[in-house]
Formats: structure tokens, C-alpha cells, sequence
């Protein structure tokens, strides 16, 4: 070890002998075997520093020990499943905890299923910025539906190449359907536009409906458009019951994301109230209300 590096330890080192002892885990063999020859370090400290050393020497040693005991595990499971071949009275080992999960999106038996469909239509309105805080909006959609305890149909529809472009490509195997445009993919009398500004309140999730959700983030830019535009191609609107259950100190216009949770919350909870509770994030400040109107 030079002087220089041998200074460099001594002061990286606060010699107060408390904080040592949090130092000296972050430092190579070499500082630590300097620190042994440091006539002002305690007894103490450099007990617990020739552990340290020890213990980072032994590293090799327990690598191996490792190896050594996974492959015996290997040849010991290979044996099982020999044996098992032979005879099927020999038990093969449990399975592994955490089986993969089953995959969710079917095309069978549309109306025994709940869809939630975000329609991506609305590129034209939305900045880079914007558009990047919707791709992650979508990926939070489809970790919700992969962990909740009742997943729906989700559904992307319409996904431009702009969206596409800078989405983390692991989407590919995403277990959702990537729809094509919302009209074109599903019947009008099967969707369910939500929009804030409705003046009807959504009060069931039904299976075989279509619940859409405007892939739009706008800071409220453009108030009131999805509304307009579910309106103009016909379709019933609902807004979700949030005045109904809950007292909410920011305004009612929510994410994509959370929009999304509010409806498999519900799926699950079959209560407005607790599912509103849940899915909406804290920081929107809301608390059930008392007396329901
Ligand atoms: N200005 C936009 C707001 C986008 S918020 C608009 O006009 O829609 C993203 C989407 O979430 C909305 O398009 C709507 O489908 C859904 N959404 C947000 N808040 C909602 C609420 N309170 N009730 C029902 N849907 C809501």
C-alpha cells in the first residue's frame, strides 16, 4: 500500500471509534490491514477489523461451498425425478412457492368477463412529456391487474407508433390484448365511456360491458374532451361515484392508473366506498364520507 493510500484510509477514517465500525465495511483488504497497524485505533475496533478482514478473506471459500451445495441439490433432484420415472410411489419435491401466474387475456367467453379498455386516441393532444407519463401510466395498469385479486380484460386500443416508439419494449409480452381503435374493435352498445364531466353516475361494473378510459394526460388542458368525444360517437358516459362516497380535497379528475384501480378495486370489494379508498393514492387527500346521500 503507498503512503498516498495509506493516508487516503487514515482519512476516510473519523478515528471517533462509534462511526469506525460502519467505515471499515466499506473498505478494501488493504485499508482495513492498515487500520491494524493504526496505533490509535482500540483494541476493540481492531478485534472486530481482523473479523472483517477474516470474513472477506474466507469470500473464495464460501463461493465454492456454495457451488458445492446447489449442484448437490441439482443431482439430488435429478436422482428424485429418475426414481420417480421408475416408480411413481417416489414423491418428487414440492413445487416452487411462487408458481408463474396464469395467464390472464382470453378471447373466450367475452361476457362472463369485466374489460377495461384505455382508447389511445389522443395522441394528437398530448406533448412528449405527456405521452411518456401515459406509457407509464399504462405499464401501472398492468401490474394492478397482474397482482389484484380479481383481474379484468385490459385492453390498449389503438397504439400509435409515436406511443410504441419509447415504450419499454419488455410490453411485448405483456399479458393484455393490444386492441385495434376502440371503434373499430368492439360494438358501441358494449362500452362504457368513463368521463368526469358525466353528468351519470357509474354504479355497477358489469361483465361483457366495455369500461374506457381515455388514454389522455393533459393537466386539464383540454377539459371535458373525452366526454365530447364519447358523446359525439353516441355512447353512454359515466363518471365514477367519487362525491357520492368520498371527500376529496383535489380536483375529480383522475389518472389513467387510477381509474383503472378504482374499477378492479371494485371488482373485488363490490363497495364503492372501501374500492375508492383504496385506489385513490393518499396525497389526494380523500376520506370516506359519514352519511352517504
Ligand atoms: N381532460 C381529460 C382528462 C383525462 S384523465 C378528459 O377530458 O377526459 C384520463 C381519463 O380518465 C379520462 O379520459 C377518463 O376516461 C378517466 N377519468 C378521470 N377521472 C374520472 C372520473 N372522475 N370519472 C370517470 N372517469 C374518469
Amino acid at each position: 500500500m503507498s503512503n498516498d493510500d495509506t493516508k487516503a484510509a487514515e482519512s476516510n477514517v473519523d478515528t471517533s471509534q462509534s462511526d469506525l465500525k460502519h467505515q471499515y465495511r466499506s473498505m478494501n483488504l488493504e485499508q482495513l490491514k492498515a487500520l491494524m497497524n493504526d496505533s490509535t485505533v482500540s483494541k476493540n475496533q481492531k478485534k472486530k477489523i481482523k473479523k472483517q478482514i477474516q470474513w472477506m478473506e474466507s469470500v473464495d471459500g464460501r463461493k465454492d461451498r456454495r457451488k458445492e451445495k446447489r449442484k448437490q441439490r441439482a443431482l439430488k433432484k435429478k436422482h428424485l425425478f429418475e426414481e420417480h420415472e421408475k416408480d411413481a410411489s417416489v414423491e418428487l419435491p414440492p413445487k416452487p412457492k411462487k408458481p408463474r401466474k396464469e395467464k390472464i387475456s382470453t378471447t373466450l367467453g367475452f361476457s362472463e368477463h369485466v374489460h377495461v379498455a384505455v382508447d389511445l386516441s389522443f395522441d394528437e393532444y398530448m406533448t412528449n412529456h405527456d405521452l411518456s407519463k401515459l406509457r407509464k401510466q399504462l405499464g401501472w395498469c398492468y401490474q394492478e391487474n397482474r397482482r389484484c385479486a380479481k383481474p379484468v380484460q385490459y385492453h390498449i386500443c389503438g397504439l400509435s407508433d409515436r406511443m410504441k416508439g419509447d415504450m419499454d419494449q419488455s410490453y411485448i409480452n405483456w399479458d393484455v390484448h393490444f386492441d385495434l381503435p376502440l371503434y373499430e374493435q368492439f360494438k358501441k352498445e358494449d362500452l362504457v365511456y368513463l368521463s368526469s364531466e358525466s353528468p351519470d353516475v357509474l354504479e355497477m361494473v358489469e361483465a361483457g360491458k366495455v369500461y374506457v378510459i381515455g388514454g389522455l394526460v393533459d393537466h386539464n388542458r383540454h377539459k371535458g374532451l373525452t366526454h365530447r368525444i364519447a358523446s359525439e360517437h353516441g355512447l353512454i358516459a359515466k363518471r365514477l361515484p367519487l362525491e357520492e362516497h368520498i371527500d376529496m380535497k383535489t380536483r375529480k379528475v383522475l389518472t389513467v392508473n387510477h381509474v383503472f384501480n378504482c374499477i378492479v378495486a371494485f371488482c373485488e370489494l363490490q363497495d364503492w366506498k372501501q374500492a375508492l379508498m383504496r385506489a385513490i393514492p393518499a396525497r389526494k387527500g380523500a376520506l370516506p364520507l359519514q352519511c352517504e346521500t
